[in-house]
């Protein structure tokens, strides 16, 4: 007899026997939920958010993994995670080698995650988790992408919210997308995700992508909450560079502004050089010396920033050509 034919009618003998087990072991794992949460430094934070995602699971009956990245912690994040692990097999982690940051952290619970669909939230517990389920239900309704958008933003000083203000307003207009209540909160069907998955780019702004990608999506609006332990791993600085990182990836808006200042330095020196001219003939030329300083350091200040902005560009894409993975897998909870 051929071999497959054989393990075919194997496996028909087995399931008469076992019919009962089968059926709910495949509807335990059909419409599987991943729920990736990124976290660096939350060590204090892992069991109370194992805890209340898998109730909240457990409760709606919905079949279930946390995968927990941990992204090059220096406190006890990834014994907890293990620790969670061994409680709830459920559990699941990825041990990042070093810190990635957390578009890394992200990509790799989205390649670890083995569910029909993916979720992703914070580890804090800002993203409401019983939101999930309002999420999941949507999904279950045929949609691909479900956005959790930010009904209010919780606390923020008045500079953050300015500067959070000018950064999506530039990341809105370059990519068409409202994104001024975009959030990383969101549920992401499996061809979404192989769609992210095999994007080649290193830099990811995987707020803007998500919705980049298309799909049919939906949103889900929540209020972010106060953080359930610890502080912001955001720095001011950190806000900045991080602006910087994802607008330039995504939009090519600053060498427009380039281009922009190159179009008025050229109208500027043009009614210029007539009124000097003008000046030149009546007789009366311009006072020298200060003019030319004046000249001298407008147009050097227009060019550095320019050259500037041009490098930041030639920068990231001597980056993306290295092809360096976006992150580098230590362990696993699967195996150490
Ligand atoms: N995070 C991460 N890597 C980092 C910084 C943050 O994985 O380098 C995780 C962090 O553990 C949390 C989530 O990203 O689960 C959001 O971070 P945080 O709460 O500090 O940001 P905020 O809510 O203030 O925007
Ligand atoms: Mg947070």
């Amino acid at each position: 007899m051929h071999k497959d034919t054989k393990q075919d009618m194997e496996t028909v003998f087995l399931c008469i026997f076992c019919e009962r087990d089968c059926v709910r072991r495949m509807e335990e794992t059909m419409g599987l939920l991943s729920i990736v949460i990124p976290a660096y430094n939350e060590g204090n934070l892992i069991k109370k958010t194992a805890k209340v995602v898998s109730d909240i699971m457990q409760n709606n009956k919905i079949p279930y993994e946390i995968v927990f990245v941990n992204d090059g912690s220096k406190d006890s994040t990834w014994d907890e995670i293990m620790r969670a692990h061994e409680k709830n097999a459920n559990v699941k982690g990825v041990c990042l080698s070093r810190n990635f940051g957390k578009e890394g952290a992200l990509f790799a619970g989205l390649e670890h995650a083995k569910g029909d669909c993916v979720a992703v939230m914070d580890a804090d517990l800002q993203h409401p988790p019983e939101t999930l389920v309002e999420m999941y239900r949507l999904w279950e309704q045929g949609y691909e992408v479900v956005e959790g958008v930010k009904a209010s933003r919780g606390k923020e000083s008045i500079l953050h919210r300015a500067f959070v203000k000018v950064f999506y307003g530039v990341m809105s207009r370059s990519t068409g997308i409202d994104m001024s209540r975009a959030s990383d909160f969101k549920l992401l069907d499996r061809k979404a995700v192989d769609t992210l998955i095999a994007m080649p780019e290193r830099h990811i702004f995987f707020r803007a992508l998500s919705s980049w990608i298309g799909f049919r999506s939906a949103s889900v609006e929540f209020d972010v909450r106060m953080r359930e332990e610890g502080e912001s791993k955001w720095s001011f600085s950190s806000l900045f560079k991080y602006a910087l990182n994802n607008i330039s990836s995504f939009s090519t808006v600053p060498m427009q502004c380039v281009m922009l200042c190159g179009v008025i330095t050229f109208i500027f020196s043009l009614l210029f050089g007539i009124y000097s001219l003008v000046k030149y003939f009546q007789g009366n030329s311009l006072e020298g010396f200060t003019t030319v300083i004046m000249l001298l350091l407008i147009i050097g200040s227009v060019l550095m920033f320019s050259l500037g902005i041009i490098g930041y560009y030639i920068a990231k894409i001597y980056e993306e050509i290295k092809c360096r993975p976006r992150y580098i897998v230590r362990a696993t909870t699967d195996k150490n």
